[in-house]
């Protein structure tokens, strides 16, 4: 049999395909790949600063904007970084063309807005590739069920890679953005952060989950599954280095890191809206009457707290949405105001969700206390908290956010030397 070519995805996140210039940029490393004997499939996102103005262009029009209309708009970023990007590497003597969702077929559910995909269709790139045609394919899109177009997610780009590295059974999934790597913390946030070499899939998919942009979760997710190997690399590392020796981040088994830290990692959101429903009645069914009516219209439910009134008749309940379903989640909970029996409804979107993360939690306790003691000392109070295996949330004013990360970096000692 002969010998079968590495085959690395690449993909390129905004900032990384931002102007005309970094398109050149993305285009020599392809060629740097292809010309080193590698087959390669190229992953691109919009340009940075795209998706946010198409999303609100929609916003502006209607708050609560028909979600295929939604993704008909800003599905168009991508189509057009892809059809550059080709252009670029085709100036460059790289043979190369564009694919849209559609044409793959990358498939999705019918959740547009936030699609999942249910199946890639690596036959046509394979073709492509073994036919020494780089394809290049406009990350974040997919088609729907109903043959419209659909988008993944804020962030999707990383999860359209990752699923085509799956499906075309690539060896390697670089993931190019303006960090070069996985740091304890956002390194835009505190500059003492340490690049970590080796995390572990399941601490990833809760860095990712509460926060940390630099994967979206169900890149992570779907990685752990399908046992991608993802790196994630600067696209502005020196020019000469090929992905396979830039010393980026690699996401791995757990079993796979030696030295493992109680607490790996710390993100922060402020993504998320907390709304309080007030005076409702204590009784069975109530939660119910609630979280089924934002469940059904598509709004995800993060952190919850039931408070206890001051009569014992009725209570108050507080949970966190993600900030672009406000106006949904107000509609909806508006429409059933009466069989759910509430007073009041209130709503803050200056909040913001702090997570410490560490697979070393399972076996250590008093991290959640670390965590409530620095930021007390900082007179940074808490508004709700939530806790899994692995994390401990808190959620606090939005001012506060940069002063309560710096202050748990260095409560849990991971500030660099
Ligand atoms: P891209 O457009 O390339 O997908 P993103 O902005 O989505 O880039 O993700 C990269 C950004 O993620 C970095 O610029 C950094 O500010 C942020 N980030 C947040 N948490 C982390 C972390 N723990 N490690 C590295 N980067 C992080
Ligand atoms: N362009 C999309 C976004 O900004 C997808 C991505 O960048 O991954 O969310
Ligand atoms: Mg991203």
């Amino acid at each position: 049999m002969a010998d079968r070519k590495t085959r690395i995805v690449m993909k390129f996140g905004g900032t990384s395909v931002a102007d005309l210039d970094r398109i050149r940029n993305v285009a020599a490393r392809v060629k740097r790949e292809v010309a080193a004997g590698n087959e390669v499939a190229v992953v691109v996102s919009a340009m940075a600063g795209v998706t946010n103005q198409l999303v609100k262009y929609c916003q502006d029009l209607s708050p609560l904007h028909d979600q295929r209309e939604y993704d008909a708009v800003v599905a168009t970023g991508e189509q057009v970084t892809s059809g550059l990007t080709a252009i670029a590497l085709q100036e460059i003597g790289v043979s190369a063309r564009s694919y849209q969702g559609w044409q793959i077929p990358l498939r999705t559910d019918d959740q547009h807005g936030k699609a999942r995909i249910e199946s890639v269709d690596g036959a046509t790139l394979i073709a492509a590739m073994q036919a020494s045609i780089v394809p290049v394919v406009a990350g974040f899109q997919g088609v729907g069920p109903d043959d419209r177009v659909a988008t993944l997610g804020r962030g999707g780009s990383d999860t359209s890679a990752v699923a085509l590295a799956a499906a075309l059974k690539a060896d390697r999934c670089d993931i190019y953005t303006d960090v070069d790597g996985i740091y304890t913390t956002d390194p835009r946030v505190v500059p003492k952060a340490r690049k970590i070499a080796r995390v572990a899939y399941e601490e990833m998919l809760e860095l990712a989950s509460v926060g940390a942009k630099v994967l979206q979760t169900r890149s992570v997710e779907l990685a752990m599954k399908m046992r991608v190997r993802v790196q994630v690399l600067s696209s502005f590392a020196s020019d000469n280095i090929l992905g396979g020796d830039l010393p980026g981040s690699l996401v791995v088994d757990e079993d796979e890191i030696v030295e493992q830290e109680i607490v790996s990692g710390i993100a922060y959101s402020r993504d998320e809206a907390k709304i309080t429903v007030r005076h409702i009645p204590d009784r069975p069914g109530v939660a119910a009457a609630i979280f089924g009516p934002l469940s059904a219209a598509g709004v995800n439910v993060d952190m919850i707290v039931q408070n206890i009134g001051a009569d014992t008749s009725s209570t108050d309940l507080t949970f966190t949405i993600g900030k672009t379903d406000l106006p949904r989640a107000k509609a909806v909970l508006g429409e059933h105001q009466e069989k759910i029996g509430f007073a009041e409804l209130v709503a803050d979107a200056d909040v913001a969700k702090i997570s410490v993360v560490g697979v070393g939690m399972r076996s250590h306790a008093g991290v959640a206390n670390t965590m409530f003691t620095a930021l007390a000392a900082k007179g940074i109070n808490i508004q709700v908290i939530s806790t899994s295996e692995i994390k401990v949330s808190v959620l606090i004013g939005a001012d506060y956010t940069e002063l309560a990360v710096r202050a748990l970096h260095t409560a849990y000692g991971l500030d660099a030397a």
